[in-house]
């Protein structure tokens, strides 16, 4: 399928040259050659045959919030899923309670009202800016829980095949950070398995996690952690061992606060970030003789992140 097709058919969900950097939370990087906006899965299955087989790359963008794209432009096309996909609903099977979670909603938000409707399981999601499909692309996860964790399932709509299809979580091999969805899957709406249980407690668990996240992580324009943890350790402390808290580059540093958070100011380049991603990467090396590896899903850097 060329874009002078999609163009067409997509109409006034596609926008040619739209903001792209804008819609991470670190703000930073340049254009999308084209930008569709899904409002409704009614409206991907108009759009599907023009999404499926497309001649240029795919980028899903959800929140932003775990995402770095570079300055310029993105050649490609960037899907992102509208207000037609953030539903919340759930079902009570016994002790068990079946939630089901439109991929462009936003973690919190059901994190706080499941917990105020004593369905408990997903408290620990509450300090995570991700929406549900970046979550489980991710296998997001912390204060001791990871979506890998709660799903039963995935409704996955496919690039290559133009279908969608309900992936159960034994076919997303989750893993720490990863799954096995990839750049040809868009994820619509996720499935969880919680449970009953009290309002009370689930809600002050929510308040605990929010403070924590106060006191303990920086706020700005940053993307959460910028760098996996290795196998033993923390990402964090290494940073922090290598006296790289306060490190510079133009208008990217490293987070005085929290050594594993890169805080943008306003103006800085998406250049910015990524060299001071490599400075990181680089001097934790020879300090300590790890190699840190990305959380961030870095796009477009190409020769920037050797
Ligand atoms: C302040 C802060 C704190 C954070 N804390 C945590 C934390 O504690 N734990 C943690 O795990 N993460 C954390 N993150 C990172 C981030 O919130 C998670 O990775 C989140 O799940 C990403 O979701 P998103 O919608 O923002 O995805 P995006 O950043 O938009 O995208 C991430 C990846 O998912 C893909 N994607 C997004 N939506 C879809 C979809 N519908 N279908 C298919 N692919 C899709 C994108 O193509 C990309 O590869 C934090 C981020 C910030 C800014």
């Amino acid at each position: 399928v060329s874009l002078a097709d999609l163009l067409a058919l997509a109409g006034d969900a596609a926008t040619p040259r739209a903001p792209l950097g804008a819609r991470t939370t670190s703000r930073v990087g340049g254009v999308a050659r084209l930008l569709v906006e899904i409002s409704s899965p009614a409206e991907l299955a108009r759009l599907a045959p023009a999404l499926t087989g497309l001649e240029v790359p795919l980028l899903v963008v959800g929140l932003g919030s775990n995402l770095l794209v570079a300055d310029g432009e993105y050649d490609g096309v960037v899907v992102a899923l509208g207000a037609g996909f953030a539903e919340l609903s759930w079902r009570e099977d016994g002790d068990t309670i079946i939630v089901s979670a439109g991929a462009a909603l936003a973690l919190p938000v059901a994190a706080r009202r499941l917990s105020d409707a004593g369905v408990v399981g997903f408290e620990w999601a509450v300090g995570i800016p991700g929406s549900f499909g970046g979550a489980v692309v991710m296998n997001a996860g912390g204060h001791g829980g990871q979506m890998a964790d709660v799903v039963a399932a995935a409704e996955v709509f496919s690039f290559q095949t133009g279908t969608s299809r309900c992936r159960p979580a034994s076919d997303l091999a989750f893993r720490y950070r990863a799954s096995a969805l990839t750049a040809h899957d868009l994820v619509t709406s996720v499935t969880l398995t919680l449970t009953r249980g009290d309002a009370e407690a689930a809600k002050v668990a929510v308040r605990e996690i929010v403070a924590w996240r106060r006191t303990n992580q920086p706020g700005g324009a940053n993307a959460g952690s910028v760098f996996m943890n290795p196998q033993t350790g923390s990402a964090g402390q290494l940073i922090e061992a290598a006296g790289l808290k306060g490190a510079r580059v133009g208008g990217a540093h490293v987070s005085d606060k929290h050594a594993n958070f890169i805080l943008v100011d306003a103006g800085a380049s998406a250049a910015d970030v990524v060299a001071l991603m490599v400075l990181v990467r680089d001097r934790v090396r020879t300090t300590s003789g790890v190699n840190l590896e990305s959380e961030l899903r870095l796009v477009g850097f190409a020769g920037q992140w050797p």
